[in-house]
């Protein structure tokens, strides 16, 4: 049943209830008012015109008006004629009264009359006992069919009263209850209202609502889970090896790459604390050092691979959520290097030989025993010196470099004085220094204790900072080397007064390849300080450089001293 109907017909019910008490009240009121009425004018008046003609008949005799009053009293008894007999004892009045009338002392009339009044007053005073019982009667029986209606109506009201507000209010109980199940995200929460009202047709809405809902919810899911099984796929299918990590360090996922690499499986690693791991794998533990390694050489199944560690922190919004570790694999790249280093080793080794013909056909040329040139064949033949000199020098770095990235330099470590070393530089630079009228001086500690080197690769080194030195700095200027030492070490220097490096190229000048970007000597190939830091470093030395730009530069390298 509808909620409309129902409270339609619990207030019709109520107005019902108004109406048959106020109908069945007003009906018992008249009916009393009826019985009341009827005695005081069918029995009551008739007593009033009895006693009024009765006193009329006492003065007969000395009243004139007193006939008159007894007829007319007479008269209106006559019209009021309601019980059974009394229409017999009236006209037997009217008799006697005709009597008295020709004779007002008859006393066998006035006998009559009396005896004739007495009978309807006896016939009206029984009738009005009579009616004031069935007043009574009527009274008693309304007060009974009103408490029997009142007790039914109380009763149906009173079930009204226990049952009507849990009809409104029980369903919008568990509507509420079910909106809170939903707020909270509980989608499988279904209201079950067996009522086919207002509320029922809510329920059913709801229900529709929260299933949506739950489909809506499942879908999602379904669509992250496939989400995440996708980005899985493309984490287990990468060459790299990563690895995710929460913001407690406990590990959350792990590609086969890195798998097979640290060598642990996927379940042995999965929400373990990361430095707990570290405690017994030694790739984890490199992997977590808080100075990334430059590059990471790993043997796994069976061959050498090469790896650079990269590590990317997470953040959400400002809030970091853990960190990922990306090992990527430069095994290519490296053997790309190699290829590339082989082939430089060969070509320049190739080259050295004609080079060095060149050269010494230049010399035979220059001289006067083979034939005289002109000026123009000289400046020719000079040229071709000149090339082949820088020629030789760039194959002679080639080949050095490649036996360095091949790491097959060949170390003859002795004990060496830097004086030695720093003569055997300046003598070999000697030439081009003057050619640029500029000035060599040295300044050698007293007492300067030996050192442990290879003496041919460390003049080179010391060549090609004075090389440097000649070729960025003006003519005429001064290029000092000195010897000194620092603490334990023995330090070779070499200062020169040229256009000095910007500081934000220092740190790169040692790289491989690397120019300062602008600058000025298009013939060097960037390897000259790269291969020296390798000598250097290689001798168990560390190699340096303090430049102002404008102001020159200073080159250096120490070494331990012989104790
Ligand atoms: P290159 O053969 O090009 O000189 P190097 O490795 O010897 O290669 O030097 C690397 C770069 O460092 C040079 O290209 C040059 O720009 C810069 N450089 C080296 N020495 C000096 C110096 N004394 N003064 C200014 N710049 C220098």
């Amino acid at each position: 049943m509808r909620l409309k109907t129902k409270l339609t017909l619990g207030i019709g019910f109520l107005f019902l209830v108004i109406v048959v008490f106020g109908v069945f009240g007003i009906i018992s009121i008249h009916r009393l008012k009826g019985d009341a009425d009827r005695v005081l004018k069918n029995n009551y008046e008739t007593l009033v015109y009895n006693n009024n003609m009765l006193k009329a008949m006492e003065h007969l005799r000395s009243d004139s008006l007193a006939l008159r009053l007894f007829e007319n009293n007479l008269l209106l008894q006559e019209k009021n004629i309601t019980e059974p007999g009394e229409k017999d004892g009236t006209i037997l009045v009217r008799q006697y009264f005709e009597q008295l009338r020709i004779n007002r002392n008859d006393s066998v009339a006035q006998a009559g009359i009396r005896q004739s009044i007495q009978l309807i007053n006896d016939l009206n005073q029984e009738a009005i006992l009579h009616k004031n019982q069935s007043a009574r009667d009527s009274a008693e029986s309304a007060a009974t069919w009103m408490t029997i209606i009142f007790t039914i109506l109380a009763l149906i009201a009173f079930t009204l009263v226990l049952n009507f507000p849990g009809v409104i209010s029980n369903p919008i109980r568990q509507l509420s209850a079910g909106i809170s199940a939903i707020a909270n995200k509980n989608y499988s929460r279904r209201i079950h209202l067996s009522q086919k009202d207002e509320f029922g047709d809510l329920a059913n809405a709801f229900n529709i609502m929260a299933e949506k809902l739950d489909e809506y919810e499942h879908s999602n899911l379904a669509r992250i889970k496939f989400e995440k099984s996708r980005i899985e796929a493309v984490i287990n299918n990468m060459r790299d090896a990563i690895i995710g990590f929460d913001e407690k360090r406990q590990v959350l996922f792990l590609n086969s790459v890195a798998e097979s690499l640290i060598g642990l499986r996927e379940k042995d690693v999965i929400g373990k604390y990361a430095p707990d791991l570290a405690l017994r794998n030694d790739l984890m533990r490199t992997l977590l050092q808080d100075e990334p390694r430059a590059e990471l050489e790993i043997f796994a199944d069976g061959k050498k691979s090469y790896f650079v560690n990269e590590r990317i922190e997470v953040r959400n919004e400002e809030e970091r959520i853990g960190d990922v570790i990306v090992l990527r694999n430069i095994t290519p790249f490296h053997e790309l290097d190699e290829a590339k280093t082989n082939f430089i080793a060969t070509v320049s080794h190739e080259l050295k030989t004609p080079i060095s013909s060149i050269k010494m056909s230049a010399r035979l040329l220059d001289d006067a025993r083979v034939g005289n040139m002109n000026k123009e064949q000289q400046e020719l033949l000079h040229s071709i010196k000149d090339d082949a000199d820088r020629l030789l020098k760039i194959t002679s770095e080639l080949l050095n470099m490649s036996q360095v990235e091949t790491g097959n330099i060949q170390l003859k470590i002795q004990a060496a004085a830097a004086e030695d070393i720093i003569q055997h530089a300046v003598q070999a630079v000697q030439f081009q220094a003057q050619q640029k009228q500029m000035i060599i001086k040295t300044d050698i500690a007293p007492a300067l204790p030996g050192l442990m080197a290879d003496m041919e690769k460390t003049s080179w080194v010391l060549i090609n900072f004075l090389t440097n030195a000649i070729r960025y700095a003006p003519e005429a200027s001064v290029i000092e080397v000195t010897a000194s030492r620092k603490n334990e070490k023995v330090s070779i220097a070499v200062r020169d007064h040229g256009i000095g490096i910007d500081e934000k190229y220092l740190t790169r000048i040692f790289d491989r390849y690397y120019k300062v970007p602008g600058n000025y000597e298009k013939s060097g190939t960037g390897l000259g300080l790269a291969i020296s830091r390798e000598f250097i470093e290689a001798q168990g030395g560390n190699i340096w450089v303090e430049s102002r730009i404008g102001e020159g530069s200073r080159f250096g390298f120490d070494f331990p001293a012989i104790a």
